[in-house]
């Protein structure tokens, strides 16, 4: 269905609020979604992901704001003129009729004529590779299946712009991560500008081009995944994406330390004086025969030491106090030489993984 896909287009919501009562579902909200990227709001639950898709969509009215498809102005617009596909939040597929009769509605709404929908169906029902199912009842169906008709209907009129609320949140690990990259694969064919809502912090990391944090109704960071994992901008992104241990630090001028010593560190320090530095479990090194040259060293006393088959589990003391998490590879050297409860190390880290954020809590 490639060949009758429009343009895809761009989104931009600028100062967009929505209140309910004293909540503030949105609060001043602005956000540009490049055209035919896949972008994911990610956030607990409650922090507004929903509300912000619903408003994309129409269904929902803000207070205040601005919203553009391209270079429309689309608030007013009713959701049936934004000429845009989702999913919902549960599958809200019709249990009563076939899959055809799940994946033609839509059209038949817009009134296509009944062979063009047969076709156009029988396409989407292929790109979601449930070709033949068209027959079924939905209660026929997988979850994973089910899923997937969800998706055919959201794109079966070749929306320019994709909307998807949690798509895969009732579905089993296995099914999915696979479904993660199926939807992955259908985006880089069709090209929709997609705008995908998830709480889970590893599906957002593996399917999107960009992530948006959001939290309280106002976006945290918006950045691809590797910037947001390596160097999020403060202390909620850093808590909510990844494992991480947060270390208080002490700033003078342009020099950090930590328990009276200076600290190495590669990046331009966040323009605050309450710093805090964030350390990655992975990020650590053991170092065995005591401080390592050129990076940051810790000395620590070993309080739980975890065998995980695939990698090992360190929990420390530092100087200060503070309990810090470590992972380690294992191998066939690393394994007979773990260490035990009670051990003094040495735990090290480069440079360039020492992490300094604004340690404000927001
Ligand atoms: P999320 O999808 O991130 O879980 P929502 O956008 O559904 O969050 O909700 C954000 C906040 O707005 C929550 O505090 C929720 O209770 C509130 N909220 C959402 N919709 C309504 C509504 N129709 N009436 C009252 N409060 C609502
Ligand atoms: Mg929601």
């Amino acid at each position: 269905m490639t060949n009758r896909t429009k343009d895809a287009l761009p989104i931009s919501v600028t100062n967009v609020t929505k209140t309910y009562g004293s909540v503030h579902a949105l609060d001043d909200v602005s956000l540009e979604v490049k055209s035919g990227e896949f972008l994911t709001l990610l956030g607990p639950s409650g922090s507004g992901k929903t509300t912000l898709l619903m408003v994309l969509a129409g269904f929902t009215r803000p207070d205040c704001g601005s919203l553009k498809f391209g270079d429309d102005e689309v608030i007013r617009k009713p959701p049936h003129l934004r000429d845009l596909g989702m999913t919902f939040q549960s599958y809200a597929l019709f249990p009563h009729m076939t899959v055809t009769g799940n994946v033609g509605y839509p059209l038949r709404l817009r009134g296509v004529s009944k062979t063009e929908i047969a076709t156009r169906v029988e396409e989407a029902l292929e790109t979601v590779q449930l070709g033949g199912f068209g027959n079924r009842r939905i209660d026929q169906l997988s979850g994973g299946q089910r899923q997937r008709v969800a998706v055919a209907r959201a794109i079966v009129f070749e929306p320019r712009i994709l909307l998807m609320d949690e798509p895969l949140s009732a579905l089993d690990k296995k099914l999915r991560d696979q479904m993660q990259i199926e939807l992955r694969h259908l985006h880089e064919k069709l090209g929709m500008t997609t705008v995908y809502v998830t709480h889970d912090q590893r599906e957002a990391l593996t399917m999107s081009d960009r992530i948006a944090v959001v939290n309280h109704g106002r976006i945290m960071q918006l950045a691809t995944p590797r910037d947001l994992y390596e160097r999020p901008a403060n202390r909620f992104v850093a808590d909510f994406i990844g494992d991480s241990t947060f270390l208080n630090v002490t700033r003078q001028g342009n020099e950090v330390s930590f328990n009276g010593t200076k600290l190495r560190f590669t990046d331009a320090l966040p323009d605050t004086d309450n710093i805090t530095m964030m350390i990655r479990p992975e990020r650590i090194m053991l170092s065995e025969n005591g401080p390592r040259d050129g990076a940051n060293n810790f000395a620590a006393t070993a309080t739980e030491v975890v065998y995980q088959g695939d990698s090992y589990l360190l929990h420390a003391n530092l100087a200060d106090g503070t309990q810090i998490a470590m992972r380690g590879a294992v191998t066939g050297k690393s394994v007979s030489s773990l260490p035990s409860i009670g051990d003094q190390v040495t735990l090290s880290i480069a440079p360039e993984d020492t992490v300094l954020i604004d340690g404000s809590e927001v």
